[in-house]
């Protein structure tokens, strides 16, 4: 449809998510005159404190923790060019099992139909063209990222939306050389990843979008280094930006609802849009 301008619209958890998962389909999209929208959906409350102080240790403040995280996420908006931050307005509920899972005002805790009214009516204000969030397990099991899950699907249920719509995830061939680039910084990573939960990513030929964002590679470790504070989110920057953009440059997805008939698999999430 020429003349019309494209948008997508990622739902994200927390405030560094929008960088980890989607920040080369960000920034490209971006660079390429699509309108970008990106939902947050928590404040995360329980992300890391000032000068790393951990969530529920003396000196953690959820609030001065809020604020510096709601500047971090503006200054990665901007690296990525992001046109429209959108906040759901939930407190992060932290990890599974946590006694801020059932905290007033937790993501986790509201109800899905509540919160999807909420994200149904950003649907309709931007009638996103293509929706990008995580799969039903939230890729690693995070209270959030399965409530994002289930919130978008039902908001999309809600309006009627037509959009493409996307969930994250990771090529499991690009694991061993991930592993082996976090082993080199002295890291495990079976000490990232809950290990009782379902094998991470998904093999090459489950996957049916892959996005080679590397031209992209620099601002998506720049957003993710906006993150300052979150040094544990953030850990594998210490690798450097050619490293990074070899392991996360290319971009994997899984299409799970289409009106385009765009042949799979795809490099594109506008294939058949543009
Ligand atoms: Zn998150």
């Amino acid at each position: 449809m020429p003349g019309r301008q494209l948008t997508l619209m990622t739902v994200h958890a927390h405030p560094d998510d929008e960088a980890t998962s989607t920040g080369g389909v960000l920034a490209k999209a971006a660079a390429e005159g699509v309108r970008t929208v990106l939902v947050t959906c928590t404040d995360g409350s329980c992300g890391d404190g000032p000068g790393g102080v951990k969530p529920g240790d003396p000196g953690h403040d959820p609030a001065a923790v809020v604020e510096l995280r709601r500047k971090e996420l503006e200054a990665s908006c901007e690296i990525l060019k992001v046109t429209d931050l959108e906040w759901l307005g939930y407190t992060d509920s932290g990890m599974m099992g946590w006694d801020t899972n059932d905290a007033p005002g937790s993501f986790w805790r509201t109800p899905i139909d509540v919160a999807a009214a909420k994200l149904a009516t950003l649907i309709e204000k931007y009638s996103p063209d293509v929706i990008v969030t995580y799969d039903e397990y939230g890729f690693y099991g995070h209270p959030d990222h399965i409530q994002a899950n289930r919130v978008t699907m039902a908001a999309i249920a809600m309006t009627g939306s037509d959009a493409k719509v996307y969930w994250t995830t990771f090529a499991r061939s690009k694991m061993v050389e991930f592993e082996k680039a976090l082993a080199e910084l002295g890291m495990n990573m079976a000490d990232e990843v809950p290990s009782d939960g379902p094998e991470i990513g998904l093999p090459d030929d489950e996957i049916t979008t892959f996005v080679d964002t590397s031209a992209f590679g620099a601002q998506k470790f720049e957003s993710l280094a906006a993150h300052g504070s979150q040094g544990e989110n953030i850990f594998f920057l210490q690798m450097g930006v050619e490293r990074f953009t070899q392991l996360m440059g290319v971009e994997a997805y899984v299409r799970v609802k289409d009106s385009t008939n765009a042949p799979l698999p795809e490099d594109d999430l506008f294939a058949g849009l543009r």
